[in-house]
């Protein structure tokens, strides 16, 4: 087997013991790994990345600020690179949530490029789940904010992903928000 390829099952493997136990909002409690999985298909299949740092940070994007996994425990296992793009896509859990948001897009148009592709593809896959079903207790209104959010930090994602800016862009417009 490629090592590129032992890498990925690496980092697939190490997300999905981190996640374990835990679920997505959707009604049908699907597994959390799903997504990580997901978002890391995105990017291979939709965007065409082969970058394997970008891949296996997607993989890892949720586990330090989901689980209790460390910065130091994702370098040591995976490197610098892909511990530096795993940290511009972690949130501060510290700070009171409005202000988690604010920063999202406060500090999009800044990101790294590494960092904006995987940026990219979670909000495309958490705005198609929000399309698929709504989570347990949402309102019709709490999606439309959601995705309204979502709207103003990926406009200072643009120039990253033609394919992956065009299936947001569809989205978007589906909800009546413009560019
Ligand atoms: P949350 O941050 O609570 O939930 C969305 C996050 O949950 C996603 O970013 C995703 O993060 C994760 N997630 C897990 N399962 C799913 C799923 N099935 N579909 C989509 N995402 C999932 O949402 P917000 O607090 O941002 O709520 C949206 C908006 O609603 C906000 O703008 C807020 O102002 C407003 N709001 C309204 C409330 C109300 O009652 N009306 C209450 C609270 C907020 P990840 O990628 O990390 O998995
Ligand atoms: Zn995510």
């Amino acid at each position: 087997m490629g090592s590129e390829a032992a890498m990925l099952l690496e980092a697939a493997h190490f997300a999905a013991g981190k996640h374990k136990g835990q679920r997505r909002k959707d009604p049908d409690g699907t597994p959390y790994i799903n997504h990580p999985i997901g978002v890391a298909r995105i990017l291979a299949h939709e965007a065409g990345v082969t970058d394997i740092v970008v891949l296996q940070a997607a993989l890892l994007h949720d586990t330090v600020e989901d689980t209790a996994t460390t910065f130091t425990e994702i370098e040591e296992r995976f490197g610098e690179e892909v511990r530096r793009v795993v940290e511009e896509v972690t949130d501060d859990k510290t700070l009171p949530k409005s202000e988690r948001k604010r920063l999202q897009i406060e500090r999009a148009p800044t990101s790294s490029p590494r960092a904006k592709l995987v940026k990219l593809a979670d909000k495309l896959y958490n705005l198609r789940d929000l399309n698929h079903c709504t989570p347990e207790g949402w309102s019709s209104q709490r999606v439309q904010e959601y995705f309204q959010w979502a709207a103003e930090v990926v406009a200072g994602l643009r120039g990253t992903s033609p394919p992956l800016e065009e299936a947001l862009r569809r989205l978007f417009e589906e909800r009546g928000l413009g560019p």
